[in-house]
């Protein structure tokens, strides 16, 4: 927290705005507006979950549908596929950005396409504040005509060729639970250049409320408005997002100086025109074996680091799912290690886990 988050927390107090609606969430989706820029209109949701729920109704994905996921992510990217009783269809990563592989998607596109069925959506990921291939993506997304929801839950403050991350789906969402870059502890958001796409989330999100002196309903609602006290944590960590990714870029800065130069040791580097948030410092060991010896040593040290992300298709609960697979999501679940990348790291600590990785990989 900066401090400033108390002001506007107090102030939903002061009002008796206690309530999922007020000035501090129209304040928070303002703050959200003049950041984003490019149009955008944002809805502040109770989840990034939330959000990614709605943005698939709000893109027609019912019942039986298929919807394409990148692998290498959270499972929250893609949960609500499920929700909806409509298939995932993983798409494995590449190289550059560890993000969803353009080659891979139109394959899978094709290929679903052969079989009888256009993919409804195209999930994409700026994974860890790293940009997918923006362009790529969206080539493919206009040429087939599957509109991409893009998940941009850990990569508030990136940008892509100067345009901020969040902004490049047919849909976007964004994520304040407590572990991302900023936090309202737990929120999220819709974004849309449509307002009445904005406007029809906030319906949705508000129990599908008709027009009407009494209660009257002819769309299934949901409860995911943002609370107004929540919101106003948004507020103040909204002023201080600049110096947030600051803090994170620094901390890959510092590990990149301290560890580069370790054949051992291979970090994910921007590509031309990719400003990543560097929500977390990840790195890549040679092999499984180094990577856990790395990461257990550093246990020993009361440090905790963690894996990346494994992949959905090799979770238990999606095993079922059909995917596109080239080998590039597994290889760096096996050989990943995210280290500590919190905004609040002293320059004691960051020395402290330089040193601890230095030792084990001499
Ligand atoms: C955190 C996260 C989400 C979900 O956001 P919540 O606000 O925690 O529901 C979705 N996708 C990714 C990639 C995330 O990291």
């Amino acid at each position: 927290m900066s401090g400033r988050e108390q002001i506007y927390v107090q102030e939903a107090f002061d009002t008796n705005w206690i309530a999922p609606l007020g000035p501090n969430v129209e304040g928070f989706e303002s703050a959200l507006v003049d950041y984003l820029k490019e149009d955008s209109h944002v809805a502040a949701l109770s989840s990034g979950t939330g959000a990614l729920h709605l943005a698939l109704i709000l893109l027609g994905v019912g019942s039986g549908d298929e919807v394409i996921c990148q692998s290498f992510t959270f499972a929250a990217s893609a949960n609500p596929i499920v929700y909806l009783g409509a298939r995932p269809i993983f798409v494995d990563s590449e190289k550059d950005t560890w993000n969803i592989s353009p080659e891979m998607l139109e394959k899978a596109i094709k290929d679903r396409i052969a079989r009888g069925k256009k993919p409804k959506a195209i999930i994409a990921v700026h994974l860890y504040g790293m940009p997918y291939k923006v362009e790529a993506i969206r080539e493919i997304s206009l040429r087939y005509e599957i509109p991409v929801l893009e998940d941009s839950a850990e990569s508030l403050g990136s940008s892509y060729h100067g345009v901020k991350c969040g902004t490049f789906g047919d849909i976007s969402i964004l994520s304040f639970n407590g572990n991302k870059i900023i936090t309202t502890s737990g929120g999220g958001a819709l974004r849309t250049r449509d307002n009445t796409i904005k406007e029809r989330a906030v319906f949705l999100a508000t129990q599908s409320r008709d027009e009407a002196p009494h209660y009257q309903h002819s769309a299934i609602g949901y409860n995911y408005r943002m609370s107004n006290v929540l919101a106003g944590i948004g507020r103040g960590q909204m002023e201080v997002l600049d110096d947030r990714v600051n803090a994170r870029r620094n901390n890959y800065l510092y590990y990149k100086e301290n560890l580069g130069s370790l054949e051992s040791i291979e970090f994910l580097e921007e590509p031309e025109g990719y400003f990543s948030n560097r929500w977390l410092t990840c790195i890549l060991t040679p092999s499984e074996e180094i990577r856990e010896k790395i990461r257990l040593s550093l246990q020993e040290e009361n440090i905790e680091s963690r894996p990346l992300w494994k992949p959905m298709h090799l979770q238990p609960v999606f095993s079922k799912c059909e995917s596109y697979l080239n080998g590039i999501s597994e290889e760096l679940f096996s050989r990943g290690l995210c280290l500590p990348s919190g905004s609040d790291l002293s320059l004691s600590n960051l020395e402290r886990i330089s040193h601890t990785i230095k030792q084990i990989v001499a």
